[in-house]
């Protein structure tokens, strides 16, 4: 299938695109890497009379440190991140859910804030900053507002962000002293959306995992620290919380299957490296 018209601006600043969004409203929308939107267009699930590209906006196209954290801008390619010198230093947990994403040629066209304000609930990113906790910086005519991760994603394909709104910046928390990060996920072959993921984020407070692929959105479980029948008991509660659906990729008992399993692992392989351990 092919789209409908649209009309098409390349975008030069943030300010070019706020105003714009500004006036074209719901009938407008960001076009970045589109991995996903054009898929949307090509099928007419949605149809917008304009497409602003800030895929080539380079003001918008930086990723870097500032204060505790990384700064992805919304023109950033998922490549661009990936292959950072010291990403697994920085993010470690970025570093290993990358390769899960799709292949190489989606992510030297998708961009970070794209997979962010597309909002898909088996997505790697959008997992991610659930589980750091991050945060989502989005853009008006009227200025700018922060909002953490559990604020910003509200459902399937669902976010907070206003139609006037473009989410300029995306933030990811550095990692912590002491920290252990994991993350695993099973898909029926490599590259595809994930059935279940797994992130794990392991301090002296105690545990975080977060679960894609099962709730509408990224959800959090935060407990303490947990051995044995304690864990099991927990991740067996958080499995049962995230309501699994059946529906033509996996049945909701399997998934929470998966849940268990994989969240045990991360967890056992987040609390490994708080002290260095493979
Ligand atoms: C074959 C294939 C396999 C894939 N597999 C995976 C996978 O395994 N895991 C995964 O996570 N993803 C996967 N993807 C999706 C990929 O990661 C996309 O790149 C990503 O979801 C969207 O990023 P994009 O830059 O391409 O955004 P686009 O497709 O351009 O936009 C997506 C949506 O977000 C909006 N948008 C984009 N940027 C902004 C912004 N700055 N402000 C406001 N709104 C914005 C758009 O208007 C649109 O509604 C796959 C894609 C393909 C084609």
């Amino acid at each position: 299938m092919k789209p409908g018209a649209f009309d098409y601006i390349r975008i030069d600043s943030a300010e070019e695109a706020c105003e714009l969004l500004a006036q074209y409203g719901d009938d407008a929308r960001i076009l970045a890497g589109g991995q996903s939107l054009m898929t949307v267009l090509n099928m007419r699930l949605a149809q917008p009379g304009l497409l602003l590209d800030v895929s080539r906006t380079a003001p918008l196209d930086y990723v870097r440190l500032q204060d505790d954290k990384l700064a992805v801008g919304a023109a950033a390619t998922q490549a661009s991140v990936e292959w950072r010198a010291g990403l697994a230093g920085e993010v470690p947990l970025l570093k290993l859910a990358f390769p899960h994403i799709s292949h190489f040629q989606v992510r030297n066209r998708g961009t970070v804030c794209g997979s962010i304000a597309h909002a898909d609930p088996s997505a790697e990113l959008p997992l991610c900053l659930a589980a750091l906790e991050g945060e989502v910086v989005l853009r008006s005519k009227k200025g700018r507002r922060v909002l953490k991760a559990g604020q910003f994603f509200q459902g399937m394909l669902l976010t907070a962000r206003r139609p006037d709104e473009l989410v300029e910046e995306v933030r990811y928390p550095l990692a912590a002293t002491g920290t252990g990060y994991a993350f695993e996920e099973f898909s029926t072959r490599h590259g595809d959306f994930a059935i279940v993921a797994c992130a794990a984020v392991v301090s002296r407070d105690g545990i975080r995992l977060a679960v894609g692929g099962v709730a509408d959105r990224p959800r959090v479980a935060r407990w303490p620290h947990l051995e044995d029948s304690a864990l099991d008991a927990a991740l067996n509660d958080f499995a049962w919380d995230l309501e699994a659906q059946d529906d033509p990729h996996a049945s909701a008992k399997y998934r929470r299957h998966l849940v268990r399993r994989l969240g045990r692992r991360v967890i056992q392989q987040a609390s490994a490296a708080t002290s260095g351990e493979k």
